[in-house]
């Protein structure tokens, strides 16, 4: 489990000190189902997914549960709303290059997961380009680079306050005259300035379907756990921005707060290809729903 999850075990031990002495009534009545259901919103399963999961444990009808009875339904119904969004990245089909737009707010963890992605695609045998389009920050130019460096991948690069979707053109034109299958591209991740960074998403997409009508192939949302109930409204402003197309959830391994991913999964119903939970190349794990589910129920 843990090779498959490499985190969530301070989510568990949130979830298990939430629902700790909940089971020793007597009865599964309904204050103890509000109560679960109280336990399962404040470890950030989110209102929705939390009452799904309380009328599951009612429709079940038992007169008495014990703790373990209790996890074990909590992973099975967590496993049910999980397992319709867990979908691995898929790079089929030409023309050539499949491109991955990255957003997500600064700090969240997309260059690292830029890496990440690049490193496992480079493990299946795909070739890698990777783009620095946050042209504002020169930080996040070098920091692309310095992943580039290390999973051994090519990168595009601008000045600092260059054209993003000139780079973007750029960088599909040398993907296709060097035959390489991926471009993923960095953007920029600045909420503050929304109709500014609308524009440039807009003309980096526009830019991007006149080299290939259906570029970009894949919208990664790149959304960080710890920040908890923040990463939902992220998911809307950048769908709404952006038009997301799936998500990667970052820090799972250090954070309580892995609940969200639930949370997010009922919510939105968007594909989850793989999260997070390291700050090494290898610690990107494709989303297994049992696997989370057990991890997160304990
Ligand atoms: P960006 O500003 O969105 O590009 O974010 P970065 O990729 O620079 O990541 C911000 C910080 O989070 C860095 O210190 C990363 O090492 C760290 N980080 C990224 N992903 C993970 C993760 O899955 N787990 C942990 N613990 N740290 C991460």
């Amino acid at each position: 489990l843990e090779r498959l999850t490499g985190g969530f075990r301070k989510t568990s031990d949130r979830v298990a000190e939430n629902l700790s002495g909940l089971t020793s009534k007597a009865a599964l009545d309904t204050a103890t189902l509000d109560d679960i259901e109280e336990a399962l919103i404040a470890s950030d399963l989110g209102p929705e997914a939390s009452k799904r999961i309380r009328d599951a444990i009612a429709a079940r009808k038992f007169e008495q549960i014990d703790e373990r009875g209790l996890r074990t339904i909590l992973a099975e119904e967590i496993e049910k709303i999980l397992a319709p969004v867990a979908k691995p990245l898929d790079i089929y089909g030409f023309p050539r290059p499949h491109v991955i737009l990255v957003i997500g707010v600064n700090g969240s963890g997309k260059t690292t997961t830029i890496g990440k992605v690049g490193h496992l695609l480079q493990e299946q045998d795909y070739g890698v380009l990777l783009a620095a389009g946050d042209t504002f920050r020169a930080a996040a130019i070098e920091q692309l680079q310095v992943w580039g460096q290390r999973i051994g991948a090519p990168v595009i690069a601008g000045k600092e306050g260059s054209d993003a979707a000139g780079l973007v053109w750029d960088g599909v034109k040398q993907a296709t005259a060097q035959g390489i299958d991926v471009l993923i591209v960095d953007t920029a991740g600045r909420l503050q300035n929304k109709s500014h960074l609308m524009e440039e998403l807009t003309k980096v997409r526009r830019v991007l379907g006149k080299l290939n009508e259906e570029a970009p192939h894949d919208v990664l949302l790149v959304l960080d756990a710890t920040t908890g109930q923040n990463a939902l409204n992220q998911i809307e402003v950048f769908q709404e921005t952006a038009g997301v197309t799936g998500l990667i959830m970052t820090k799972l391994d250090g954070t309580a707060r892995g609940g969200v991913l639930v949370a997010a999964a009922e919510k939105f119903g968007m594909p989850i290809h793989a999260i997070g939970v390291g700050e090494g190349v290898d610690d990107l794990r494709p989303f297994d729903p049992r696997a989370v589910a057990r991890a997160i129920a304990g």
